[in-house]
């Protein structure tokens, strides 16, 4: 078992080949949105297995960096905050 809830959430993530999206420093899963953007709409259940999906840490990864004195895009945020990293600390 993989990070994601299924198997074919995992290949997809990985193989990009759908229009799915996990943008693992908010631990967000989403469609992308085709305007050629990066914009994603949400989602809030698996599309394959249905089972309901991880809440967004969106509010909590900025509140978190504020609380550090960095604001968004700042190059000196550490990078474990631009992945998963801080997240999965957190958790263990
Ligand atoms: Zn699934």
């Amino acid at each position: 078992m993989g990070t994601h809830c299924c198997e074919q959430m995992e290949r997809h993530i990985n193989e990009k080949e759908v229009a799915i999206v996990y943008l693992p420093k908010f631990r967000e899963y989403g469609l992308k949105i085709l305007d050629g953007g990066t914009s994603i709409q949400l989602v809030h259940f698996c599309p394959w297995c249905g089972q309901g999906l991880p809440e967004s840490l969106r509010d909590s990864w900025f509140e978190l960096i504020r609380g550090l004195g960095f604001e968004w895009g700042d190059p000196d945020i550490p990078a474990k905050y631009l992945s998963e990293a801080w997240w999965r600390e957190a958790n263990e």
